[in-house]
């Protein structure tokens, strides 16, 4: 049931983005570098200094934000990196969102909802890729309702396939009202994710023209009432590229201090989708206001700066070179192995694109990728442990707790990925894979707890799973 939203009122002082964004022009380079210490002092920043690092124009500054980006990450959350799949569940949609291939005025877009055995079947596709972690993705429709979501989730974590299974589902679907959101959250899902889009009003009327999601409050509220469901862990996002990046930006940053200071807790992700081309909708070809790379790299990079506490997801939307560099910029989830298609990991019949909802640029494979981040010395991490231990919020927890990351994150990261290696890896990837757990090895001091890690690691080499701290 939706209800009046005319009581409702935005937190996104617009008057006052465009005033900072104005006042801050040309920021003299010390007032730059203080930004950043704060930054690198774990502090969440104000939206005048996310300003001041927004107008920051000369490149060798620019560098800069970079390298403190770079050293945030490091310092906070080390070299892990979380991998997970998108898994569109239907494409049916009763909005008309100009950018989106699933828009109800698409005739040219192939309508299709999952059934359970297809369900079933795409999950035993995703399993035994070795993927651990999903991300469900819904159109908006009557029958996408808060029940269907629940029961789809029940159904993803009843499968078993060998010793592989999803240990966490993550939702991507329209906003619920309370009581839905009660019901989503009974399912045991992980993150319950609604983009704004842009936080621009007017834009975002022009943007959507039917439907509920036109209800511009409604969905700003959506997070909130999440909130009041009891799901504390929710990601926010902007679509780059429907009205000026430096606003959006700053809108993500209005959103979380409006989450922290209403529930005292931040956004547990933020997204930062950029426009892609989609199937039968032109827009997408020169979205109003497309954002560069290099734009884009600097936004991700003054995100990460910003929000420090929160964690930060780069999708297959974007081209394999820029991911490889943008993902030093405190990057902590990446999707890989994608392929968004409805039905399309079982059975890809050449003609997935008519069911997507745009076109992804990262067609690697989830074992390629997993390579290439640890030739590059990531370390892939497939870890749930704080999830369903019940220790919610696990990127508040690297960030607050000193030494998490040492004590959990890091070991748990090495148990997993070792999980993936004996189960799903190609030969020459279990080489990059055990060289870099190798590495990771060395770097840990010599204590119980690298004690303790060995033996699990060889606990699971013996046919052990879900072992973790
Ligand atoms: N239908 C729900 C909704 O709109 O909230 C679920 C989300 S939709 C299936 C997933 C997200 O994809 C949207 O929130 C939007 O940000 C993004 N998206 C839509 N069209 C896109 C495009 N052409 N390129 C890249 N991302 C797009
Ligand atoms: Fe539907 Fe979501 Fe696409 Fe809008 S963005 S048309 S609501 S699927």
């Amino acid at each position: 049931m939706k209800i009046d939203t005319t009581e409702l009122t935005s937190f996104i002082p617009a008057d006052d983005i465009f005033r900072w964004l104005v006042k801050t022009r040309n920021p003299p380079p010390a007032r730059v570098r203080e930004v950043i210490r704060k930054s690198l002092d774990k502090n969440r920043l104000e939206p005048e200094e996310m300003a001041v690092l927004i107008n920051t124009e000369d490149p060798d500054l620019v560098e800069e934000i970079f390298a403190g980006a770079r050293d945030l990450k490091q310092l906070i959350y080390g070299n892990r990196i979380v991998l997970f799949a998108p898994l569109y569940i239907g494409n049916e949609c009763i909005n008309n969102c100009q950018y989106c291939g699933f828009r109800s005025t698409n005739t040219e877009v192939s309508r299709k909802t999952l059934s359970v055995p297809e369900l079933d079947r795409e999950v035993e596709a995703l399993v035994k890729r070795g993927h651990k972690r999903l991300i469900l993705v819904f159109g908006e429709h009557p029958r996408y309702d808060a029940r269907f979501i629940h029961d789809t989730v029940c159904e993803v974590y009843r499968q078993k396939h060998a010793n592989g299974e999803i240990r966490r589902v993550n939702i991507n679907a329209a906003p619920l009202d309370v009581d839905g959101f009660k019901t989503v959250k009974a399912a045991g899902i992980g993150t319950y994710q609604v983009f704004q889009e842009t936080y621009h009003q007017p834009t975002y009327q022009a943007m959507h023209l039917a439907g509920p999601k036109r209800d511009f409050l409604w969905r700003l509220h959506a997070l909130d009432r999440a909130q009041q469901a009891g799901i504390d862990d929710v990601g926010i996002g902007a679509l780059m590229g429907l009205y000026d990046w430096r606003f959006e930006t700053m809108g993500l940053l209005y959103h979380t201090i409006h989450l922290e200071q209403t529930f005292n807790v931040g956004p547990h992700t933020i997204s930062f989708p950029r426009i892609e081309p989609a199937i039968g909708t032109a827009m997408c070809n020169h979205p109003p206001h497309a954002v560069s790379d290099y734009d884009f790299k600097r936004l991700v990079a003054i995100l990460r700066l910003s929000v420090p506490y929160t964690g930060m997801i780069l999708t297959c939307r974007e081209s394999i070179q820029l991911r490889n560099e943008i993902i030093q910029f405190g990057v902590s989830q990446i999707d890989a192995g994608s392929n968004i298609g409805v039905g399309a990991y079982s059975q890809e019949d050449g003609e997935s694109y008519k069911k997507s909802q745009f076109v992804l640029n990262d067609g690697r494979s989830l074992d390629q990728v997993i390579r290439e981040l640890c030739d590059a010395d990531f370390l892939p991490s497939f870890c749930t442990a704080c999830y369903r231990l019940g220790r919610t919020g696990e990127h508040f927890m690297e960030f607050a707790i000193p030494g998490f990351v040492k004590r959990f994150c890091t070991p748990n990261a090495v148990l997993t990925f070792l999980e993936y290696m004996d189960d799903y890896s190609s030969p020459e990837t279990i080489q990059a894979g055990m060289r870099q757990i190798e590495r990771e090895l060395q770097r840990m001091p010599n204590d119980e707890r690298k004690a303790k890690l060995i033996e699990r690691m060889a606990e699971i080499r013996a046919g052990k799973r879900d072992l973790f701290f």
